[in-house]
């Protein structure tokens, strides 16, 4: 799942391809994808594009005062295309594309290409999750109204972030922090890392870290997901996945050696899903138990 940092990118990325580009026509080819009906999905057909944003996971293309908001979900992605096929893209169960954005033909003429760009919408696999949104303000759009700070925003300091943890109460920290309406843009991924990173157990509870530890979470945030922007920044999409899965440390990495010690990285459940955590580094050697697994056993 693309959170703050590839997404962060893909914007920057969409920013310089598509500024000062009139949008020819938005195709839909998933139509449980479009969760708006007004303003029309038609509205965005000869709007130019002024600038290509984020908030927290949303990816959000501004076009003539208009908002087209991307939430990628698990398996979206976005595919940059030179040359968009010349058939409106039509909708089809077994095709991974969700919706494609037609930009203004090149023209031939003054060295033009004579091609037509545009961008395809994808989502892989058989659960369909990904969102689009047409609004007038991103704010329209609940999953962004309700977005909490964020962490790399100058105003995410270590007093704000005291606050959440405090606030949290005795959560677990591992959901708090990846948690949309308590802080923006962190899912599985870089939350596995920067616990990781803060060498701290993801069971711990959000209100029990001493002022050390709150401080070594603090910089961890800004440092993981700073380096992780910082990578990424000037890649394009095609290369950002790749990028982001070659430097995660424990995340996805269950059975491989921890970077940081060579122990063996662990695998436990965690609400819908897992989470990875090397126990030499973050719980004192100790194996989380898998509290699910032995619910189950009972
Ligand atoms: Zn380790």
């Amino acid at each position: 799942m693309p959170e703050l940092p590839e997404v962060e990118a893909l914007a920057l990325d969409l920013k310089g391809r598509l500024t000062d580009r009139p949008i020819t026509r938005v195709d839909l080819a998933a139509f449980s994808a479009l969760k708006t009906f007004d303003p029309p999905l038609q509205a965005l057909h000869g709007t130019l594009v002024e600038d290509v944003t984020r908030h927290g996971k949303f990816l959000d293309i501004t076009a003539s005062g208009l908002h087209l908001i991307v939430h990628l979900a698990r398996a979206g992605w976005i595919r940059w295309r030179d040359d968009v096929p010349k058939l409106p893209a039509r909708p089809n169960s077994k095709n991974p594309l969700a919706a494609r954005v037609v930009l203004d033909e090149d023209p031939q003429t003054d060295g033009g290409s004579g091609l037509t760009p545009g961008l395809d919408i994808t989502e892989a696999g058989t659960k369909k999750s990904l969102a689009i949104y047409v609004v007038r303000d991103p704010l329209e759009v609940e999953g962004i109204a309700r977005l909490g700070p964020d962490p790399l925003d100058e105003s995410f300091t270590i007093e704000v972030l005291d606050q959440i943890l405090q606030d949290a109460g005795r959560a677990q920290i591992k959901g708090v922090l990846r948690h949309q309406g308590t802080i923006a843009g962190i899912g599985n991924a870089y939350s596995d890392e920067l616990l990781h990173a803060a060498r701290m157990s993801p069971f711990k509870p959000a209100n029990s870290l001493s002022d050390a530890e709150l401080q070594t979470l603090y910089d961890a945030i800004r440092n993981v997901l700073g380096d992780a922007v910082a990578r990424s920044r000037g890649l394009a999409a095609s290369e950002l996945k790749g990028e982001k899965k070659s430097n995660l440390a424990v995340h996805g990495r269950t059975g491989e050696k921890c970077p940081v010690c060579g122990d063996t990285v662990r695998e436990v459940s965690f609400a819908d899903s897992s989470l990875q955590y090397c126990a030499t580094c973050q719980t004192g050697g100790k194996p989380l138990a898998d509290r699910r697994l032995s619910r189950l056993l009972k």
